[in-house]
């Protein structure tokens, strides 16, 4: 059993909907196991400054349901130093807190990797990310309810593009990963859905060209993963209207709009599951590890893997698109 009494919870990087259900389960899995909790704001920043405010069961109600993070998040470039990393630690240190629970994307995992191999903290991750980027987790927390405003805001968007008869590119978000647009895509029965990761096999936008829209229908949605490589919903338009200028095509950037909102059932499960055996695998001596769900299952993924791997998207997925615009 490992000598833990008490943990640090923050939230780091990019917002996601159901981080609050998150820090909820691991505060209260937490109390329940006889650990004292901290909550750490405004994610590394809050390390290194010492906003740090003991939590008890209380500090934690009512929240399951909202979006965001109580905890607040930022981005911390002074825990990129050494330095930083370092007045991390004495905040631990002078706070008495043992271990800790980073809520965050790849870049924050990241971080947490380089902190608990320099200062031999015991730190478990959750994936909280929209993006679905990180490996060994099946979802990652924030992305089922990311996929839903997608599909609700295109649903709107396409009874003005069948007005007019418009092709519309979509931009979601992503992160340099296709998750978003491609499931995004199935959901709303777009035309196509342009990823960055088939961007070097094939080029997609004439592909969408070639095989000339939907027939039977007046009017495409395509949905586009926001990337460098893709050049994103803008590049896509650009190209169309220079080389195809017959088309009437129209740009949406879905932004923002895309992080917020209350967590849907999917998201606030896999946020419970996921806070829940958080403190399990810090009770087990487990370290430096993020927790992933892979087949309904519980795994512990280690973060060189979470980070470092690529997940792959599921080409089956991209057949049934195809399929089912013809
Ligand atoms: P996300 O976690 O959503 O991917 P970021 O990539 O912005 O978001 O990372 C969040 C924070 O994690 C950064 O602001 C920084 O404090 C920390 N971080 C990211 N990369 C590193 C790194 N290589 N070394 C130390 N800390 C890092």
């Amino acid at each position: 059993m490992a000598n833990i009494n008490c943990v640090g919870i923050l939230t780091s990087g990019g917002d996601a909907p159901g981080m609050n259900a998150a820090i909820r389960a691991v505060t209260r899995s937490a109390i329940y196991n006889g650990l004292e909790v901290k909550g750490i704001y405004r994610g590394y920043k809050g390390l290194i400054t010492g906003e740090v405010v003991p939590f008890k069961t209380n500090n934690v109600s009512n929240i399951i349901q909202q979006g965001g993070t109580i905890l607040k998040t930022a981005r911390c470039d002074e825990f990129k130093e050494p330095d930083g990393r370092q007045t991390a630690f004495e905040t631990m240190k002078r706070e008495g807190i043992d271990a800790l629970v980073v809520i965050g994307g790849d870049g924050s995992l990241t971080g947490a990797r380089l902190f608990a191999q320099e200062y031999d903290v015991p730190i478990v991750g959750l994936p909280g990310t929209i993006d679905n980027d990180l490996y060994g987790t099946d979802t990652t927390i924030g992305y089922d309810t990311a996929l839903n405003t997608i599909m609700e805001a295109v649903d709107k968007i396409r009874d003005t593009a069948t007005s007019h008869e418009r092709l519309f590119f979509i931009e979601v978000m992503g992160h340099d990963a296709g998750f978003l647009a491609l499931n995004g895509a199935i959901a709303v029965g777009a035309e196509a859905a342009i990823i960055p990761e088939i961007s070097t096999e094939v080029d997609q936008l004439e592909e969408l060209i070639k095989n000339g829209f939907r027939k039977s229908k007046n009017s495409s949605i395509v949905l586009v993963a926001e990337s460098e490589v893709t050049g994103g919903a803008m590049g896509m338009a650009d190209r169309v209207k220079k080389e195809y200028p017959n088309y009437d095509v129209r740009v949406t950037i879905l932004g923002h709009i895309q992080r917020g909102g209350s967590p849907t059932a999917h998201d606030r499960i896999l946020a419970c599951r996921m806070g829940a055996a958080a403190i399990d695998a810090l009770l087990e001596d487990q370290r430096n590890v993020m927790i992933g769900i892979q087949n309904d299952t519980i795994v512990y993924v280690p973060f060189s893997k979470a980070i470092k791997m690529d997940k792959p998207i599921n080409r089956d997925l991209l057949n049934i698109l195809r399929i089912l615009s013809i």
